[in-house]
């Protein structure tokens, strides 16, 4: 186990994940709703608009898409010109 700084609120906690246990409980909820929401969705959306549209943060959608579990909806974020690239 090592100290940790959490993704979300950028507090230390000692764990093996991204995120600290207060902030794992509104990732996965907040995963649960990317999901519905890109599986009743299947045209292209860019990032800006998926951030308006579920109320999650740029930041998260970029951390939450960059995961396993989110590849097969890779194809259905419309990424915009320049350098927009995974934030980490
Ligand atoms: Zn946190």
């Amino acid at each position: 186990m090592n100290f940790n700084k959490c993704s979300r609120c950028g507090c230390f906690f000692m764990s093996d994940s991204s995120v600290c246990p207060n902030c794992q409980t509104k990732d996965m909820y907040e995963m649960g709703q990317l999901k519905d929401f890109l599986e009743e969705n299947t045209s292209k959306i860019n990032i800006d608009s998926l951030s308006a549209s579920t109320g999650i943060s740029v930041k998260n959608l970029n951390r939450f898409l960059s995961q396993e579990q989110f590849s097969e909806f890779s194809g259905q974020i419309q990424k915009d010109d320049g350098n927009i690239g995974i934030q980490l």
